[in-house]
């Protein structure tokens, strides 16, 4: 498949997200626009200053698939985080207008602003936005930098905010036949595998604390005996590693499951290699692709807390916790996308994801959704990302597999999304 090679999103790096002011996100978006129009491809903005792209004969189609990804990074963040996707889109509508094999049915591809939270906190802003399920809430948060309300940033770079405000949706769902999204993979499970690509199963949800603070009682670590010792960060220690065993039991019986604590520290201006210390504070991010396992987690977590409270006379404080639930993907377009990858000679693969994605607010909006994952070394959010451009042909190659044959096997008419 000639047309997907030779192009590299490596000449676009992207940091400032939905931002009022000229902003690489904006010109990213530009940048697209010219490049679709100079392939003879339709482009416009849409009501959240996204951009659209499509055939020419498939602009005003009442019913279409929907392929995107976000152009926004983070800070420091690497080139394909989003983009690819975008990319993988655009590159099938390009494909199709030079005289590929048609396309089974109406294709738009979105490439969309504000999915990552580096300006503002929440995450999906620009999906959201389009569904209508960005929280009043959510638009009072302030930039980071110049304190103004994302509100006003919105309406600044020209996005109708009465819809918003009043949580209606900026795209006909019912227009929506599936969403579909190619995105690298944050994980290291292709690697391993040696896969070039992935079908994802659905995005994790998760519950998370972000300070979860233990207090024990201070004392010098040579004189105190084990009787008299309240020690704060064993508990935590105890606490942390019965989830561990629990987790390997899980995932012996193959349940979705992850655990993670990445901030531990007890109090520097008290702390010293002598000293047991009063207290600790550490963060807890458990993910499960299945909400019966993420609540049966929550439990095991309260449960093991209070044991381990009395045991060793210490206190558990766990502050807020916030909760998201999983986004499964589309049992059928699993199916269709698997069959894509076959066809392809590509050994079927499905994963889940650990990172969220837009994918997961269309999901939760019940449009049937399907991911597709590229291979990608070294994570994501930093600038070690390294999608290999040759996977990014062949998942590319999926994904126009699926566009060209999905009416055949009349896979969009299931909508209603079902667990996996
Ligand atoms: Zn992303």
């Amino acid at each position: 498949m000639v047309i997907f090679r030779g192009f590299s999103a490596s000449g676009i790096s992207r940091t400032r997200s939905m931002d009022s002011r000229p902003t690489i996100e904006t010109e990213t978006l530009r940048f697209l626009l010219d490049f679709a129009r100079s392939e003879g491809l339709s482009a416009h903005w849409d009501a959240g200053r996204n951009v659209v792209f499509s055939l020419p004969e498939h602009e005003r189609a009442k019913h279409y698939i929907l392929v995107g990804s976000h152009v926004d990074s983070v800070p420091r963040g690497g080139n394909y985080d989003g983009l690819a996707g975008v990319l993988a889109g655009l590159m099938c509508l390009v494909k199709a207008r030079r005289g590929g094999e048609p396309l089974a049915q109406p294709v738009k591809v979105i490439a969309m602003r504000g999915e990552e939270s580096a300006w503002f906190g929440p995450c999906y802003i620009g999906s959201k936005a389009l569904l209508g399920v960005l929280s009043e809430k959510e638009l009072g948060v302030r930039h980071k930098e110049d304190n103004s309300t994302l509100d006003a940033h919105m309406e600044a770079v020209g996005i109708d905010m009465t819809s918003v405000r009043a949580s209606r949706p900026l795209l006909d769902r019912k227009a929506v036949a599936a969403y579909l999204e190619v995105h690298i993979e944050q994980g290291p499970v292709l690697i391993e595998r040696n896969l070039p690509v992935a079908v994802v199963s659905g995005v994790r949800g998760n519950f998370r604390y972000k300070k979860i603070s233990c207090f024990g009682e201070a004392g010098h670590s040579g004189a105190v005996p084990l009787a008299y010792r309240h020690d704060p960060v064993l508990a935590m220690a105890e606490l942390l590693n019965s989830l561990d065993v629990a987790w390997h039991d899980f995932a012996s019986k193959g349940r979705d499951l992850v655990v993670t604590s990445g901030m531990v520290s007890t109090d520097r201006a008290k702390h010293a290699l002598s000293r047991i210390p009063d207290s600790v504070e550490f963060s807890l991010d458990v993910r499960s692709q299945d909400d019966e396992m993420l609540q049966n987690m929550h439990d095991l977590v309260l449960r093991h807390a209070e044991r381990i409270e009395r045991e060793r006379n210490v206190r558990f404080d766990f502050g807020d916790v916030l909760w998201t639930k999983p986004a499964l993907c589309h049992r059928q377009l699993i199916a269709e996308l698997t069959r894509s990858a076959e066809a392809l000679g590509l050994e079927p693969a499905i994963v889940a994801s650990g990172g969220g994605h837009d994918a997961a607010v269309f999901s939760q909006a019940g449009i049937p959704t399907g991911m597709v994952f590229i291979r990608n070394r070294n994570g994501s959010h930093n600038p070690h990302e390294a999608m290999e451009i040759g996977d990014f042909e062949i998942a590319t190659s999926v994904l126009y597999e699926f566009l060209i044959t999905l009416q055949k096997s009349g896979a969009n008419k299931q909508r209603k999304p079902v667990p996996c």
